[in-house]
């Protein structure tokens, strides 16, 4: 006997109990050790952060680590999981410094960095319970007790390690380069942080600035000096557009392209320049020109910066050979010069670029070309005030702006102004503007091994595809230098010391490597490799003797975590074989499509720079999750979707479930709980119930799988879905394999629909006949082998409810069993069961029965009002012979007595009948019903009431009842006439016309025209 189930199902409630089994019964360890000596399947974990709470779509990637390992396992591969933290950052600093109020570096440093760092140390783990509890509650299968954490000494050793052989190929450089910087956080941000934090529609200023030529006795050309001349009538100044007035301060060139036409434009008081090109867009384009002169004579032209540093208590310095600067002595008639350069477009602004080389790539590029050798103006500190004493000292650079503008418009320099919505970085941890701003950090020269990280991304499968060549093969065709230094605090500190008095450099790979150099100091029990201990450590200068102290930086929280390979080892100094042994590289990895520029990329330029090959073979982008309305979801909003909530209703495998089925991976998700309620009832209730029907009959029938009294004798049915079945298990485990657990699961999802919809309603008559026959055997046979299979398949997709059906169907009657579903092996296809023309014969079947109760809805003909015969035309004869093969199916399913065929559908065009068509097929029913068919209609009609009834009344689907009836004369001639159907379908001992008896249940009902009250009574 199974255990009885209830057609009510609690999800959440029978999950709760399979957690318990699982705990209990160590399964999870037991369904990795039982596969010690197995091909080795290695998953990567991404660690997250744990100093919030998990979020759904943390519960998305969660849930997509746990199916590809689920399945390995179960076709023999040794899978062991390791969980992994991330408790480095900025993410860990920015939620100390709020619950600490502070705003900055400045209250971190009067603080104390060791007390400050004590707090990100206690805070990394604030929501360790939280995402322990989530990830047992949704089933992920990983090891939580041995996670490899990054802040420990041995994880930091291994990074250091890292940076050694990186520093010793000559990779890591200090280089004084325009960095995108965090004013708030006060630090560099790396490309791919950059990329984290793009926001369309950002509002900015769009302004056109003159900037005032001055004559100059020297001059190149004719066109020059006439120029000049010009000037000498009225002002003249050159036009150009900028949307960062707060680097105007910081401008000391403006760049034209050579090739260029440009357009000396007279206006009432003075003339302006800009490119012929540009005029009509800068409202121009009317205005009488006077001149029309090539970039190339505007060349060195001389003009007035629109603020003198000196005026302002600010340095000028000036590039001398490459990045070196030298400060230059102040000078009152301050003059700069226009410059050629190949970046100036003529489809934005004026054809006249502003260069600033304090801020901005391109700038500081030209500015440092021996070419130029600009003049180099930094007036913003590294919080993003400006500094000297201008009218707008003082001001974050964005509020200086507006104080800019009108500074400039009282001197009559400023030509427009508007405002634009266009693209700008934000800092992706805190959300302030990213401020692009020369100074020195430290880089990894990933650009020396860019074909590695290309040739290596070719060996890599990509889910989707696209990705592969598109987000991240882009990312590494455009491949920049890692800008991995960070002036922070809690992080791996970066392992480069300095000679106080020389300054020679040394990288330091090792503990140990530290301890033994010569006059190392300030070790302190027990060892803590994080700052400010760190700093503490020094040693002698090989070159001079003087101090070596550690680098003020620590690094990117990015390389601790794309460091896991090794790190999580302890590599080199421990583990020593894993790149032999087959823990490296990573079979499957797999997180959301923006760690393109993320962890995939941190990992695999790790790799690459350290063995030169990639470190993961197969990986799932997953797309973004977004609420109902497409929209990101934020507190602010207040559209945050809880993934308890979600999973304390509807339980974890509806979740699970959704995610994997509701769209390919790589898509977006547009999360609705009224999708999973949804997908609920599709495809859980659905199977649910078929679960529960096979259980109910085949405990009433006392069957035992195994154990058949008589020799089967399958029909076209059963033959049918156990052909299904076995393709089934070819298509999920291919799809499984290829790493798209969404077609996999979705051709289960129509398999069960299938097994319910139309295998389980057309066999129900034969569970239900109460002799013990053959047939009925089959049936439960089949049935059986299909629910136990589904469980094997739905394991690593919805591992409770899989869990439920395996226990109750196969641990419930084969003790010998494995205990439990995720212990057993994938089901492997008997191919020889396939039967694809029966196939393909029953997907005709089900067509035309459907098209055939299209035609019943039409005439308003119900399916229990039996017909003379059903009229279909098909495409061929091979059509005719399918359909005759399976014709009782037909017959029974439209309620009719027989089946015709026609050849063309036009014959059926004609009064009488009812037609529903579609393509090839078309099927027609007689609208007409003779006496006899409608009383046999009646008497289903009846059938079916009292079933209801049986139903309402609380009887068991076993027990036996009196059934009374009164009503009209036909009701009743009906009662007669039908009795003993009546009787059988309704387990009813005795039909009594006459007033119900004692503690009936009764009903009133009205039949067509026909009134009849029918009462039913359990027998004792
Ligand atoms: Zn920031
Ligand atoms: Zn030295």
């Amino acid at each position: 006997m199974f255990h009885s189930v209830n057609s009510k199902v609690n999800f959440p409630q029978v999950e709760e109990n399979i957690l318990n089994f699982w705990r209990n019964n160590n399964i999870f360890e037991r369904s990795v050790e039982s596969r010690r000596g197995g091909h080795r399947f290695v998953l990567y974990e991404g660690p997250p952060t744990a100093n919030g709470s998990p979020g759904i779509h943390h519960v998305l990637s969660r849930v997509f680590k746990d199916i590809i390992p689920r399945y390995k396992a179960m076709k023999g591969y040794y899978t062991p999981r390791i969980a992994g933290w991330d408790t480095h950052g900025l993410p860990v600093e920015l939620e100390v410094e709020r619950e600490l109020s502070f705003s900055g570096k400045a209250e971190i440093e009067e603080y104390g960095v060791d007390r400050f760092n004590a707090r990100c140390r206690e805070s990394v783990f604030g929501y360790l319970k939280e995402w322990e509890a989530m990830t047992e509650r949704i089933a992920f299968w990983v090891d939580l007790d041995n996670a490899y954490i990054t802040m420990k000494n041995e994880y930091i050793e291994t990074v250091w390690w890292t940076i050694k052989q990186m520093w010793d190929k000559g990779l890591v450089y200090q280089g004084y380069r325009v960095t995108p910087h965090c004013p708030r956080c006060g630090t560099s941000l790396s490309s791919h942080e950059v990329a984290l934090g793009y926001r369309d529609d950002t509002e900015d200023p769009s302004v056109y600035i003159k900037f005032k030529v001055v004559p100059s006795p020297i001059s190149e050309s004719e066109e020059q000096k006439r120029l000049y001349e010009l000037s000498r009538e009225k002002p003249t100044y050159l036009v150009a557009w900028t949307t960062t007035p707060w680097t105007l301060p910081g401008n000391t060139a403006l760049a034209v392209a050579a090739d260029a036409e440009y357009a000396v434009v007279e206006l009432d008081n003075e003339y302006l320049i800009l490119a012929s090109a540009r005029q009509e867009a800068v409202g121009l384009g009317e205005t009488p020109v006077v001149a029309r002169i090539k970039g190339s004579d505007l060349q060195d032209l001389v003009y007035k910066p629109l603020f003198n540093p000196h005026d302002f208590g600010v340095e000028r310095q000036r590039f001398q050979r490459q990045s070196e600067l030298v400060l230059q002595e102040p000078d009152d008639n301050l003059t700069y010069r226009v410059i050629a350069a190949d970046f100036v477009s003529m489809e934005e602004g004026t054809g006249i670029v502003h260069v600033a080389p304090a801020f901005g790539e391109v700038d500081f590029e030209v500015g440092m070309h021996p070419d130029y050798c600009l003049d180099f103006v930094q007036p913003v500190d590294l919080q993003g005030n400006i500094t000297g004493n201008y009218p707008f000292s003082g001001k974050f650079v964005k509020d200086a702006d507006p104080l800019i503008l009108d500074d400039l418009k009282m001197r009559g320099l400023l030509y427009r102004s508007e405002k634009i919505r266009h693209t700008y970085p934000f800092c992706w941890r805190c959300e302030a503007p990213l401020l692009y701003y020369a100074k020195q950090t430290w880089y990894i020269k990933t650009t020396a091994v860019k074909e590695g990280l290309i040739t290596g991304n070719n060996e890599m499968n990509w889910y989707p595809e696209h990705i592969k060549h598109g987000r991240f093969g882009d990312w590494l065709e455009n491949n920049v230098d890692w800008a991995f230094s960070r002036e922070r605090y809690w992080g791996t500190p970066l392992n480069i010391w300095r000679c106080e008095s020389c300054g020679h450099p040394e990288c330091v790979g090792s503990v140990k490597g530290l301890q033994e150099k010569p006059g190392f100091t300030g070790l302190k029990e027990p060892l803590d490799l994080h700052r400010p201990f760190v700093d503490e450590l020094t040693f002698d200068c090989p070159e001079c003797g003087a101090k070596m102290r550690r680098v003020p930086e620590v690094i990117d929280c990015w390389f601790d975590s794309g460091a896991m390979p090794v790190a999580q080892w302890h590599y080199p100094f421990e583990n020593d074989t894993l790149l032999e042994d087959g823990r490296f590289p990573a079979d499957y990895i797999c997180e959301a499509v923006d760690q393109t520029r993320g962890w995939f990329y941190s990992l695999h330029a790790i790799s690459t720079l350290l063995f030169n090959r990639p470190c993961f073979r197969n990986v799932i982008c997953l797309g973004h999750v977004l609420d109902a309305k497409g929209e990101k979801m934020s507190k602010t909003k207040g559209n945050v979707v809880e993934p308890w909530a979600v999973i304390n209703k509807y339980g974890a495998d509806a979740l699970r479930w959704y995610f994997f089925v509701a769209t390919q991976a790589g898509n977006v998700y547009r999360f609705d709980e009224k999708s999973v309620a949804e997908i609920t009832r599709r495809f859980l209730l659905t199977l649910w119930n078929v679960y529960s029907f096979f259980v109910t009959y085949a405990n009433i029938d006392r069957f035992t799988p195994g154990y058949e009294a008589v020799p089967l004798e399958p029909s076209e049915l059963d033959k049918w879905i156990i052909s299904e079945l076995n393709q089934l298990i070819i298509d999920v485990d291919t799809a499984l394999d290829g790493y798209n657990p969404t077609e996999a699961g979705r051709k289960i999802e129509s398999f069960v629909n299938d097994l319910s919809n139309w295998y389980v309603r057309r066999s129900r008559r034969r569970f239900w006949k109460s002799e013990n026959d053959a047939d009925k055997q089959s049936a439960y046979t089949t049935l059986h082998e299909c629910l136990v299979t589904l469980s094997k398949l739905l394991a690593p997709f919805t591992p409770f409810l899989a869990e439920e059906l395996y226990q109750n169907l196969v641990g419930s009657v084969f003790p010998e069993a494995p205990d439990s579903v995720h212990l057993a092996d994938f089901p492997v296809a008997d191919v020889a069961k396939i039967d694809e023309q029966l196939a393909t014969d029953t997907r005709l079947v089900m067509k035309v029965s459907s098209l055939g109760r299209a035609a019943r809805s039409q005439a308003g003909i119900k399916v229990r009002q039996p017909l003379a015969h059903v009229v279909v035309s098909v495409a061929g004869s091979n059509e005719q012979r399918s359909l005759e093969r399976l014709k009782p199916q037909i017959l029974e399913e439209l309620n009719v007595k027989d089946l015709r065929f026609i050849d063309s559908v036009t014959e059926l065009d004609k009064p009488g009948y009812m037609v529903s068509s579609e393509g090839n097929c078309a099927v027609a029913i007689p609208t007409e019903i003779s006496p006899e068919l409608a009383s046999e209609g009646m008497a289903r009609e009846i059938v079916h009431r009292l079933q209801i009834m049986r139903r309402s009344a609380g009887f068991d689907i076993a027990d036996y009842i009196t059934t009374y009836y009164q009503g009209d004369d036909y009701a009743c001639r009906v009662m007669v006439e039908f009795a003993d159907y009546i009787s059988q379908e309704t387990l009813s001992h005795q039909l009594i016309e006459g007033m119900p008896g004692e503690g009936a249940f009764t009903e009133s009902y009205k039949l067509g025209d026909h009134d009849i009250l029918l009462g039913v009574k359990r027998l004792d």
